[in-house]
């Protein structure tokens, strides 16, 4: 992640500046409950986790303790050389918790792992368990699959939320030196080397941020300019699946290996923004809209190919083989993020609230403690497709990238909702929160009051403010079709999907209501889309929906109902998934059988939001129903 704080005199081309996270508070509702979830019960889980699954041990032996490593390996033995970076991320979760304060226990824990990090770390700054206990201690023999640098990205960035929240330095101190090393070796004028797995170059960026020492960035630009060269080779996959098959200037589509590709992209746009080298953001932005566009499923979710982790071609987008890996979610909010704070276009918080609410969320139970791997869009009765190890909800995965990856997210959530700019505030995604922010250098405070999403209507009263004029923007859905904003004077006027700037002489105590209308859509999918032509999906605000075996009206498959079109789906109150938690009645009629005649009895079956699906047992689902 980089959300927090940076430093103005290098990001002097971005449009829109990111808040500390101790100047967002969310307050209750949806995303109090999520980040209360996540705090007290996924992160000590993860924990849990880390110790029993062998990566606490691994680092004790690359401190010199004697054992075995554990790592998934494949059927030819072939271990994963990437398990440190769960404990990376686990850390920055922790990291981005101190402002809402961590637990004794969570701490005590925390401390352990950082002192055990400390003691990996060999005197020349390395740091590699895998490399230092199973390979024989030589470094970066491995480029295009060993992970190092990935491992290290992930690192520096735990190293940056402790910096910023706790003023704990122990793991910047050991993050940089072990990025030292790497730059004495791969910097300008050394040896040419690019990971397998990018994730490093946007890392390197931050630690230039918070550090204000330029070589990182350097290091990273460098790395950015020798992809596309065929240093990686061929792999197993080809270049493309490691975004080695053209530069990234050059490349036009999004290609390979979906997190590969976001993370890529992630780096470049944070170098393009500190140099001011727009014609390498042009090259990210061409790359989003073909994403958006060609390669994006309704959830937010991404990539079509379980053999390589992959995009599909265009319109590809079958929604039961559908693999869409929560990282892959994850990594499209960071680089919407990014490339929101570049340009200011409100159309990557419209795709950074669909990814979250539904490609992202869906990764988790509603309990926290079990997640998915993969989120497709359909699960047959009877599936037999899935592979082992994935066929449900998981308390851990044996290449447990993901989990951790949902605990860091929604850990630093709260620094997703709003930004500053030279004209004033932006606020992008709604939740109950207060937040302190500087406009023109001086101080401003908004509260923010709403029941989104179960609710449309969203209050946002200014608490304090300069004396001066100052622009407070409020994002409205790329989803609504319709939505009033009642200004300070009490009038009400229609507004359009984009951002709305109000710009006034503001005083504490004025409120501005945002009322977006919340009906249930019924959404076609794009004709080119094969796998879904003919079927229909419902969708309320930011919210798709989908069908389960628990909610059928009889006693019949999920694949023997279409929807009956001659019924408005309408919203009903799920209370037993949720505080408030709104659900759909979706009027179908059961298909005929062979040799039956055509059946037109209109029953009613419920439709959950997607990211509570697989929360009440084994069964079918789907988002796309026929028509
Ligand atoms: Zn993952």
């Amino acid at each position: 992640m980089s959300t927090g704080a940076v430093l103005p005199s290098v990001t002097a081309q971005a449009r829109l500046r990111p808040l500390d996270p101790a100047q967002v508070t969310i307050l209750e509702g949806f995303w109090a409950d999520r980040v209360r979830i996540n705090r007290e019960r996924t992160i000590p889980h993860g924990f849990d986790q880390l110790r029993a699954s062998g990566v606490l041990d691994n680092l004790r032996l690359a401190a010199g303790a004697e054992g075995q490593y554990r790592a998934y390996a494949d059927t030819a033995g072939a271990m994963l050389p990437f398990v440190d970076s769960d404990a990376y991320k686990w850390l920055e979760a922790v990291g981005w918790e101190h402002d809402r304060g961590v637990a004794p226990d969570v701490a005590a824990a925390a401390d352990e792992v950082i002192k055990l990090i400390t003691s990996a770390q060999r005197p020349d700054g390395y740091l590699n368990s895998f490399v230092q206990v199973v390979r024989g201690g030589e470094p970066h023999q491995d480029l295009a699959w060993g992970h190092e640098f990935y491992c290290l990205g992930h690192l520096i960035q735990a190293a940056v939320a402790w910096h910023r929240t706790a003023a704990d330095d122990r793991l910047l101190e050991v993050a940089t030196r072990a990025a030292d090393r790497v730059a004495q070796e791969f910097g300008p004028g050394g040896r040419d080397g690019i990971d397998g797995h990018p994730g490093i170059e946007m890392a390197l960026v931050e630690l230039t941020r918070v550090t204000g020492e330029e070589r990182y960035l350097t290091l990273a630009a460098r790395m950015l300019e020798l992809r596309g060269h065929g240093l990686l080779g061929e792999g197993r996959f080809g270049p493309a699946y490691w975004q080695d098959h053209a530069t990234v200037r050059d490349a036009a589509d999004v290609a390979g290996h979906v997190v590969r590709q976001l993370y890529l992209d992630c780096g470049a746009v944070d170098v393009a923004v500190e140099l001011g080298d727009d014609g390498l953001l042009d090259a990210v932005k061409r790359r989003w809209r073909d994403l958006m566009s060609t390669r994006t499923y309704l959830t937010g979710g991404m990539g079509s190919r379980h053999r390589d982790e992959a995009f599909g071609d265009p319109y590809e987008l079958p929604p039961d083989r559908a693999y869409t890996e929560t990282c892959a979610a994850i990594a499209s909010v960071m680089l919407g993020w990014r490339l929101l704070l570049a340009t200011g276009d409100s159309e990557y918080a419209d795709a950074i609230e669909r990814a979250i609410y539904n490609g992202v969320l869906s990764g988790s139970s509603l309990t926290g403690t079990e997640f998915f791997y993969t989120n497709p869009l359909q699960r047959r009765t009877g599936r037999t497709y899935e592979p082992p190890g994935h066929e449900g909800r998981q308390p851990w995965y044996p290449c447990a990238c993901c989990p951790p990856n949902l605990m860091r997210t929604f850990s630093s959530w709260q620094q997703y909702l709003a930004t500053t700019g030279d004209e004033g505030l932006q606020l992008h995604q709604y939740a109950s929160a207060d937040i302190d922010a500087e406009v023109a250098g001086q101080p401003v405070r908004v509260e923010v009051r709403t029941g989104y999403p179960w609710r449309g209507q969203v209050s946002v009263r200014v608490a304090a403010t300069p004396d001066e004029p100052w622009n407070l923007s409020l994002r409205v859905p790329g989803w609504c079709r319709s939505a009033t904003l009642t200004g300070v004077d009490g009038t009400a006027v229609p507004v359009a999907p984009g951002m709305l700037h109000n710009s006034r002489r503001w005083q504490a105590g004025d409120t501005l209501l945002l009322d977006l209308d919340l009906p249930v859509r019924v959404t076609e999918p794009d004709p080119r889309v094969d796998a879904v032509r003919g079927c229909v999906a419902f969708e309320r605000g930011p919210l798709v929906y989908c069908l389960e075996t628990a909610d059928l009206p009889r006693s019949r498959p999920l694949e023997d109902f279409r929807w009956d079109s001659r019924r408005q789906p309408v919203p009903v109150p799920r209370p037993e998934l949720g505080d408030d938690v709104v659900g759909i009645s979706v009027p179908v009629v059961p298909l005929a059988g062979p040799g039956d005649a055509p059946g037109d009895e209109s029953l009613t079956a419920g439709a959950v939001p997607y990211y509570a699906w697989a929360n009440r047992g084994p069964g079918a689902m789907r988002v796309w129903l026929p028509r």
